[in-house]
């Protein structure tokens, strides 16, 4: 498809911050093998995607030109570390905003963000990114962002960019997509043949993620809803932000926004259809999924077991750290056999292991995980053997086989395992497998048919990831403004 040349800058920031957890995500923690990345590097990360998705897309027009700036990939912490530091945060956006100004001018912008980004001194990021990139290419540019789901937002961002586009499932099976969708519109909008008119609603009700499972209605119906906007009206874009409670930062909460060609009123229409919707169902929208005690589910797990319902799954959603060992004490302590756990995090452990040279079939008696914080727990003596030294994206990973067939998993950090195939550990042959996940092992594991019993379990006290939101220390939220803390109005006035 040919036009006129057209040059666009493509960045990449993005984190999911659990502000609880004390580890801060810090300046090193960004700067790690192949982070930053520029140029090609950065064109051609993660190429199943929101970036993928873009740059597939934006390489089917002629004379569209991407500039890959230097970005910070994903941090070596994962989704396991708290406030993102200012100096991180600074260091990274400012180099952006420079160079911007050197490789320019541009027509437009691509921003491959996330959404939950928290930063210690900027309460809106993402925004704030936006507003700067927006100084520095001048009213003219198009700026397009790609934001999962859990993003916490409001009209903040839309203010200084053109159009955003976010992934509507969970588990995230759209990104690459919705990165295609910000490319054509973005080449679109350059060339004259779109004239983004956005519209943002936030509605007050939030919701631990483990809740947000959209193949369940009537989080599923929310999905459906959105899809049936964008197939009715040529031209139209629906994002659902579901939010990601453990942020503690001023956006928080559910958030729908619609963009249509140049109908603002038709955009209006849409967010305020969607947000009417969800408000609607709020209450079963909070209630979708059974979450239980760890000791009441490894006990149910056993029962399972017993009747032939297998392969259980556990999935531990709480741990935010990787770090905890509740649910690895409970099934020593139960006694079960023939268990997979998937993963304990412990990075001091790795290290030694990996200073040992660890082999299969070495002794191995140490205490593993625990004490990150009090969500994480006692760390839990194992004696047994290695099973397997496993080499994953740069990391060493430990299989250590100990008890009546059972394997422990440790990770240098929380690990979410999404597919039975990932760990190649014949996860077939296990009855029980206790992951650390809230709903992205479904896609492997429930999906897919895998597993004949899900239970979803977290620690009986309310530690950092608990669905009990009120016991979370906010400074910067008020729950009572939300549904189901408090009475709030909606539509307010
Ligand atoms: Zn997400």
């Amino acid at each position: 498809m040919a036009g006129p040349p057209i040059r666009i800058a493509v960045l990449h920031f993005s984190h999911e911050t659990v502000t609880f957890l004390g580890n801060d995500t810090t300046l090193a923690d960004f700067i790690h093998g192949g982070s930053p990345a520029r140029g090609d590097a950065l064109l051609n990360w993660d190429a199943r995607s929101y970036m993928g998705g873009f740059v597939q897309v934006a390489r089917e027009y002629d004379g569209v030109e991407l500039v890959g700036i230097e970005s910070p990939l994903w941090p070596r912490t994962g989704t396991g570390s708290g406030w993102v530091t200012e100096e991180a945060y600074e260091t990274f956006v400012g180099r952006m905003i420079a160079e911007i100004a050197v490789e320019g001018p541009f027509h437009g912008v691509y921003l491959c963000v996330h959404g939950a980004m928290a930063v210690r001194g900027v309460p809106r990021p993402e925004a704030e990114l936006a507003r700067r990139v927006r100084q520095a290419v001048g009213p003219d540019a198009f700026i397009a962002g790609t934001f999962d789901p859990h993003g916490n937002e409001d009209e903040e961002f839309l203010r200084h960019a053109d159009m955003a586009f976010t992934g509507k499932y969970f588990p995230h099976y759209d990104s690459h997509l919705q990165g295609q969708r910000a490319a054509r519109c973005l080449v679109r909008a350059i060339r004259g043949g779109y004239r983004p008119a956005t519209a943002t609603v936030k509605v007050p009700i939030i919701s631990p993620t483990v809740l947000q499972w959209t193949g369940a209605s009537p989080w599923m119906d929310l999905v459906q809803r959105a899809l049936i906007w964008e197939a009715r009206e040529p031209d139209a874009y629906v994002n659902v932000f579901f939010g990601f409670p453990w942020a503690d930062v001023p956006d928080v909460g559910m958030t729908f926004q619609a963009m249509t060609n140049g109908d603002a009123a038709l955009a209006r229409l849409i967010a305020d259809d969607m947000a009417r919707t969800a408000w609607r169902h709020r209450k079963a929208l909070l209630g979708s999924t059974k979450i239980h005690a760890i000791p009441e589910g490894v006990a149910l797990a056993k029962q399972a077991v017993a009747r032939g319902e297998t392969p259980v799954v556990l999935a531990d959603h709480s741990d935010r750290s990787g770090y905890a060992t509740w649910l690895l004490r409970e099934i020593v302590d139960q006694g079960l056999s023939n268990t997979l756990i998937a993963t304990v995090a412990d990075a001091g452990v790795i290290g030694t292991l990996k200073a040992r040279g660890v082999k299969a079939g070495d002794p191995f008696d140490m205490p593993v995980g625990g004490l990150a914080d009090p969500s994480s727990g006692q760390p839990g003596r194992i004696v047994g053997t290695v099973l397997k030294a496993i080499e994953r994206a740069g990391q060493l990973w430990v299989g250590v086989e100990f008890g009546r067939g059972n394997v422990l998993v440790i990770s240098p950090y929380l690990a979410q395992i999404q597919e039975p195939s990932e760990l190649d550990l014949r996860p077939d042959s296990f009855q029980v497998i206790a992951l650390k996940s809230r709903v992205h092992f479904r896609r492997g594991f429930d999906d897919s048919g895998f597993a004949r019993t899900i239970l979803l379990v977290e620690p009986t006290e309310p530690f950092l990831g608990t669905v009990r939101l009120d016991a979370l220390p906010y400074r910067n939220v008020d729950l009572t403004r939300f549904y189901p803390y408090g009475n709030p109005r909606f539509p307010p006035g």
